[in-house]
């Protein structure tokens, strides 16, 4: 058993072998800066994946790295000589500009393929045949940030560098465009990282806005947030970052600041592949133990291009080699320094990667013939909100293309500006009021001066602003257009631009959905909808009652139900009030009965002849009757007030009638004609429309061919002369009552629309077009031709709107329930009062009969009562010192059975009052 394992062992190592020899290996040498452990961890994990995805390949890479000072030209000389003698098949590094030229005369001596991928200003010559860089060549980057620049339209900015090596990035800048930019160049003191503020206040003082920041990653951190503290991160700012490092900054203070930070990249942290990537290097470096603090798709975002970019040269460099491995039998070789001999496939290698056109994660990768990679896309981002987001590509063939959609300074929208300029444009219009008129003169005018109105105007004003030059010509038949769905043909101004005879059309155009299906249009330059023209309603000729109308049914009823419920108050509590028992014979010192003046037909007098206003003879002599009476008097002060208020009101305003209030009404009615203009947007409306009463409306025109009109004056003079309604356009509505007065607009809007410019689909000079008339109208510059147009000339103003019919409406019980409730308050305070009263007044004649206090008060009270409340009792008859005796109440009841003695006693009652009055007169 053991023999048959130890033979199964010997044959797994024996083919293990036999593999191990037909793969051939080859090494690759990396140069490093000591700072650059990351790159080198990269570097490492580049081969471990260029290996691992050609497994099947009998093509093995492994690495050889060295750490150096960069700075220190003579170690990394020395280093590159080390690794030259370890077999290596190409040089990777260093990244610096100081001791990478020495590596690369090296490598050029022994025909080594030496592949860089950090920024090189240095030009390449024929001589360094063997270079491949991988990072953008500085040049063509130098294009990018010149045409952002110019989209940006900044005509003068200042640039901010750190370190000569950044400087040299914006040399780029500066020389290639001495003349088109005012530039001010400032650095960034290095050495005290917190005195950036020095600098930061002279620029936030020099009051310039623009800024093109060339700083390493760590500094434009710092630079940022010092920036915001001098507060030079807001919307007023714009910062253009010359780091394809950009993404890797956290901006997330920034994000909500307003500020314009723009860039480039040339990694796009959220591609699968980037990912995927950034998730194995963390856990590489988390092996390592090395800290990794991110998730990997944060970790993307981490990912610089520096990394990036030497990931794609061993991945290029692999394939390159395995198509050369493929094509020839070659043998690494060991190099010495001081020999003269070198690699005789370092040629061949380095010229097919040259040639090769690769995708790596930094996008398409393309050397020209001196191996600098000056073909290349890059991303261009934004801060937002929402982050760092693309707003727009660069590559070299098509340059800067910005996508993102309109925002206040819009990129897309400022390139185009200028392509108007000196443009000319045939621009048709109709003769339709008041958007085109032939001018009013005695001279002949020829030209654009023929017409005016307000479309005339807007091109002007367009023209003025863009630069544009234009020729109007005139829609004879004044059709705006319609689709004919039979013919599937065009007519109007809209055929017109469809087969190019014009390139705009202004008139009363209305955008539809169906017109906007075959031409563009801009942003609407006036809003309305549709809407009723008829006759002004006319006056009610006023009613046989009208002297009723100020007040409503329910408070005329009100009214008299407190007429008799205060008359019979007044009634009650002058029986009840003593002072108001008075002596029918005032000659005689002891009367033998006392007299009430409120009987029930005084008191009903009484309360009428105030509410006349009129008064009565009778006065009321006892508080509480004086009391209700004064109530009921400023209840009458205050209702008759009312009442002349609102009468003056419906006497001098007239009711006006109208035949229709409005759309609905229209529909219903058989009387008034209606219609609209044939083929327009309106009479399109009805006809599309699904609502019944626009169907009705749409299913009358259609049978009554009659009512339609050609144009919309033809429609005006109709509603003055016959029994017409016309329905049109809400701002042709405003137009025409200015100035015929004796037609209105009835109801409201049935839509909500707009006119626009009309020009061909698709054209690029709608966003144009459609931004200045956004920018005449933020101006106020519409308003005023509006106002030009409608209220000032060709007879604006005609018609000063003056009393319109309105209308008065009866006062309700809301308004008068105060009075009510004061009067219905007043008159119980004054029952009150007068039991009061007559309890003092009996109190009072016991004291005066020497009574003792008390004695009898109730019964004498009572008895009191007893009489008042027999309303028949129309006398008081008094006994001395007897005043409660009940023989008082039987006499007088006696008295009051015999009708001779009752009907004097009435006349007396009458004459004593008739005399109290003469007597206070
Ligand atoms: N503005 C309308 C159009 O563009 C014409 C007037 C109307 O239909 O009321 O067709």
């Amino acid at each position: 058993m053991q023999i048959i394992k130890f033979f199964v062992c010997v044959l797994f190592f024996v083919n293990l072998c036999q593999k191990c020899n037909s793969v051939e290996k080859l090494k690759i040498g990396g140069i490093f800066n000591i700072s650059e452990e990351s790159e080198e961890i990269a570097f490492r994990h580049a081969v471990r994946m260029a290996n691992n995805y050609n497994q099947n390949y009998k093509l093995f890479l492994t690495s050889e790295t060295v750490f150096v000072d960069h700075t220190d030209v003579l170690k990394t000389s020395k280093a590159a000589c080390q690794l030259l003698q370890t077999q290596v098949v190409a040089l990777f590094g260093p990244s610096s500009s100081i001791s990478s030229p020495h590596v690369q005369s090296m490598c050029d001596n022994k025909e080594m393929p030496h592949i860089e991928t950090h920024w090189d200003t240095r030009k390449s010559t024929s001589s360094e045949r063997n270079l491949l860089n991988l990072h953008p060549h500085p040049q063509t980057l130098a294009k990018v940030y010149v045409d952002i620049v110019r989209a940006y339209k900044w005509k003068r900015f200042t640039i901010l560098y750190d370190t000569d090596a950044s400087l040299a990035q914006v040399d780029e800048l500066l020389t290639s465009n001495e003349q088109e930019f005012q530039v001010q160049i400032r650095q960034l003191d290095l050495d005290n990282s917190w005195s950036y503020r020095t600098v930061l206040n002279l620029i936030k003082k020099s009051g310039e806005v623009n800024f093109v920041l060339a700083c390493e990653i760590d500094v434009l951190e710092d630079f940022l947030l010092q920036a915001q503290h001098v507060g030079i991160i807001t919307e007023r700012f714009n910062y253009l970052i010359m780091n394809l490092d950009m993404h890797t900054l956290d901006m997330a203070a920034y994000q909500y600041a307003g500020c314009n930070i723009t860039g480039v990249r040339l990694l796009d942290p959220e591609l699968n592949d980037v990912i995927e990537v950034a998730d194995s290097l963390s856990r590489i470096k988390q092996k390592l133990g090395k800290p990794v603090e991110l998730a990997s798709h944060l970790a993307a975002w981490k990912i610089n291009v520096k990394t990036a970019l030497l990931i794609d040269a061993v991945s290029l460099f692999y394939e390159t080699l395995k198509d050369f491995h493929e094509a020839k039998q070659f043998e690494p070789k060991t190099l010495f320094c001081n020999a003269t001999d070198n690699w005789e496939h370092g040629y061949s290698i380095i010229n097919n990667m040259k040639t090769r056109i690769w995708n790596g994660l930094t996008g398409h990768i393309k050397f020209d013939h001196h191996g600098v990679r000056s073909e290349f896309l890059l991303d261009m981002v934004e801060l937002t909100e929402g982050g760092l987001i693309k707003i727009g590509t660069w590559n070299s063939t098509d340059g800067l293309n910005i996508t993102r959609s309109y925002r206040g300074d819009d990129l897309s929208h400022l390139e185009e500006e200028g392509i108007l300029q000196n443009k000319s444009f045939i621009v048709i219009t109709a003769l339709t009021e008041p958007y085109g008129f032939l001018t009013e003169t005695t001279t002949q005018l020829s030209g654009n001066d023929r017409f005016e109105g307000f479309g005339i105007d807007l091109i002007h004003e367009l023209s003025l602003m863009l630069g544009f030059n234009y020729t109007f010509v005139i829609q004879e038949d004044g059709a705006n257009g319609n689709y004919n769905r039979e013919t599937k043909q065009w007519n109007g101004m809209i055929r017109e631009i469809i087969d190019g005879r014009a390139h705009l059309a202004i008139t009363d155009l209305t955008i539809t959905s169906e017109r906007q299906g075959a031409v563009d249009f801009t942003m609407p330059f006036m809003n309305l909808g549709i809407s009723i023209l008829y006759r002004k309603p006319e006056p009610v000729p006023p009613s046989l009652f009208t002297f009723a109308s100020p007040f409503s049914i329910q408070v005329w009823m009100l009214l008299g139900v407190a007429y008799f419920f205060v008359s019979f108050s007044l009634f009650l509590i002058g029986r009840l009030c003593p002072s108001e028992w008075t002596n029918p014979y005032p000659c005689v010192e002891e009367p033998e009965f006392l007299i009430n003046q409120f009987t029930m037909k005084n008191s009903l007098w009484f309360t009428i002849g105030s509410l006349m206003q009129q008064g009565t003879e009778i006065a009321p002599i006892g508080i509480s009757t004086r009391m209700v009476a004064g109530i009921w008097w400023f209840f009458t002060l205050i209702m008759v007030s009312s009442y002349t208020a609102n009468l003056a009101a419906f006497l001098t305003i007239e009711t006006l009638v109208t035949s229709f209030k409005n759309i609905d009404e229209l529909a219903r009615q058989t009387e008034i004609k209606y219609g609209a203009k044939t083929d327009g947007a309106t009479s399109n409306f009805f006809r599309d429309s699904e609502l019944d009463t626009y169907r009705t409306i749409w299913k009358y025109m259609y049978h009554h061919p009659d009512v339609m009109t050609s144009d919309n004056d033809i429609g005006v003079r109709r509603v003055e002369n016959e029994n017409y309604a016309f329905l049109m356009e809400s701002t042709t509505i405003e137009y025409m009552v200015e100035r015929h007065c004796t037609l209105a607009q009835v109801g409201g809007l049935l839509d909500d629309k707009g006119y626009g410019i009309a020009m061909k689909k698709d054209s690029k000079y709608r966003n144009i077009l459609s931004a200045a008339v956004l920018k005449l109208q933020e101006t106020g510059k519409l308003t005023a031709l509006k106002i030009k147009w409608w209220k000032e000339k060709r007879g604006g103003g005609n018609c000063a709107s003056g009393a319109a019919g309105g209308q008065a409406t009866p006062l309700d019980l809301k308004n008068v329930e105060g009075v009510f409730f004061i009067l219905t308050v007043g008159t119980i305070l004054s029952f009150l009062g007068t039991f009061i009263e007559l309890a003092v007044h009996i109190l009072h004649n016991n004291y005066k009969n020497k009574r003792k206090l008390n004695d009898n008060f109730k019964e004498t009270y009572m008895n009191e009562l007893r009489f008042i409340f027999k309303f028949k009792e129309r006398v008081k008859r008094l006994q001395p010192a007897a005043l409660t005796d009940n023989s008082s109440t039987t006499d007088s009841n006696e008295l009051m059975q015999d009708p001779a003695r009752s009907e004097e006693l009435e006349v007396v009652t009458d004459n004593q009052t008739s005399r109290k009055r003469k007597q206070s007169k």
